[in-house]
């Protein structure tokens, strides 16, 4: 072939406009794509049921594409809202929403001094939200966004409690016959401010006004209900305990002792998280799996647990930790260790923080167990989308994103403080005090 046949077919203008048509290519799609924007980060505060939640909305510059996160933190709700408005806003607007870790890292960083619960829920809020946005973007749940399914739905445990051991019984029947395979069992303690249980009209002698709890009569009263549990219940179903802290640390270890017979899936917060070095002292004296975390805020908390191998389950509240982001870590860290997660689930975490917890079950190999939440009504009014719970299993939702929408009109009607009584009101949704008989303050 000669050279004037080679340039008749290659031809060098339109070699040339090959080039520049790639080009266009490129550049098109880089336009189609571009980063989208932070242009405002709003807080969505309301208490459908009474209890204080806090979601937060990150809208970009591109038109219709915005994401939701839960940063509730019930307790100190009210301060969530001006740590999100008046630090991360400012220092948010006109930032990539598309980058999340760094974003992350960066709000992490912000404060200089970190890892404390209410900027811990604020950084999730809008951590959450980023994970929602890049879900709409990509048209897929955030699961997939993740690495996609273990496992087709998530195996939960419900809440079975009374004020005495019968009605726990019955209570515990209830879920079973409703297709739960783990159930929590608490019952209260006669006259005394159990943890999860009524307390009956029995009067304890005491030396001040506030609900009063001992513990060694909890201490009783919880082995005699799983003795009666098992006798009931039958050795199929799986039991869980939350002990909530109540304790002091040797009085933990004898229980988890004592309990070991009945083989629970797991013992919740035997100890506070003052005194985790004592999770050594249960593990070296019996098999009884311990479930730890609900109140942790800081990697200096779990980081040791699960680097030595000192529980089973890991409880974390996610938005307390600081969201999908640091807990998808902290799951891909205890699949290393053979510890399992357990995130906190109750409803005081938002639907949005619920679909959260749902996406970390649902992609982490060592997944072990969801605390489960019946989104009453009036939640599903203000949230529509929430996972749907059938036969034990939560179900993740298939819509992009959380698969979430906030209807904020609904949201306005149950302003904080709607619906709560009492002392929650007064104390603006933080919690009381129980004391021991003397007065002593105990741990809750
Ligand atoms: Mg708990």
């Amino acid at each position: 072939m000669n050279r004037r046949r080679l340039m008749q077919l290659v031809g060098a203008g339109a070699l040339t406009a090959r080039q520049s048509s790639a080009e266009e290519q490129v550049a098109r799609a880089t336009r189609a794509t571009p980063s989208p924007k932070i242009k405002d980060v709003q807080v969505i505060a309301t208490a459908p049921v009474g209890l204080r939640l806090v979601v937060v909305k990150v809208i970009t510059d591109q038109d219709g594409l915005y994401g939701y996160g839960c940063g509730t933190f019930t307790q100190r709700a009210d301060l969530v809202v001006p740590a999100v408005e008046k630090y991360l806003r400012p220092f948010l607007i006109g930032k990539n929403a598309d980058r999340i870790d760094d974003l992350w890292q960066a709000m992490y960083n912000s404060s200089y001094w970190r890892n404390g619960p209410v900027l811990n829920n604020a950084i999730s809020g809008v951590d959450q939200a980023l994970w929602d946005i890049k879900g709409r973007q990509a048209g897929m749940p955030v699961y997939q966004l993740l690495g996609g399914k273990c496992r087709e739905a998530v195996d939960c445990y419900g809440h079975a409690s009374g004020a005495d051991i019968p009605d726990v019984i019955e209570n515990a029947k209830g879920f079973m016959a409703r297709g739960f395979r783990h159930v929590r069992v608490q019952v209260g303690v006669p006259g005394m401010a159990g943890y999860g249980s009524g307390r009956g009209d029995v009067k304890v002698e005491k030396l001040h006004d506030a609900p009063v709890f001992e513990p060694e009569a909890y201490l009783k009263r919880a082995v005699k209900l799983f003795e009666a549990c098992r006798k009931e219940l039958g050795d199929e179903v799986e039991l869980l305990h939350d002990v909530h802290e109540r304790i002091s640390p040797i009085q933990a270890v004898r229980l988890a002792k004592d309990l070991e017979k009945f083989r629970l899936f797991f013992l919740e917060d035997p100890l506070s998280p003052e005194d985790i070095a004592w999770f050594r002292h249960i593990r070296q004296q019996c098999t009884t799996p311990i479930a730890m975390g609900e109140l942790f805020n800081s990697p200096h908390e779990w980081t040791p647990l699960i680097q030595e191998r000192l529980i089973d389950y890991i409880r974390i509240h996610v938005t307390q930790a600081g969201g999908l982001t640091p807990c998808r870590k902290i799951a891909a860290m205890g699949e290393l260790m053979g510890v399992k997660t357990a995130w906190h689930g109750p409803g005081d975490v938002s639907p949005v923080g619920h679909a959260a917890n749902i996406a970390l079950d649902l992609v982490a190999y060592n997944f072990g167990i969801q605390e489960s939440y019946n989104f009453p009504d009036r939640v599903k009014e203000v949230f529509s989308g929430c996972p749907e719970l059938k036969n034990g299993y939560y179900y993740a939702s298939e819509s992009p994103g959380w698969g979430i929408e906030v209807n904020e009109a609904a949201a306005k009607k149950y302003p904080f403080g709607s619906g709560e009584r009492g002392e929650r009101q007064q104390l603006n949704g933080g919690w009381g005090e129980v004391r021991r008989r003397d007065g002593t303050i105990i741990k809750q």
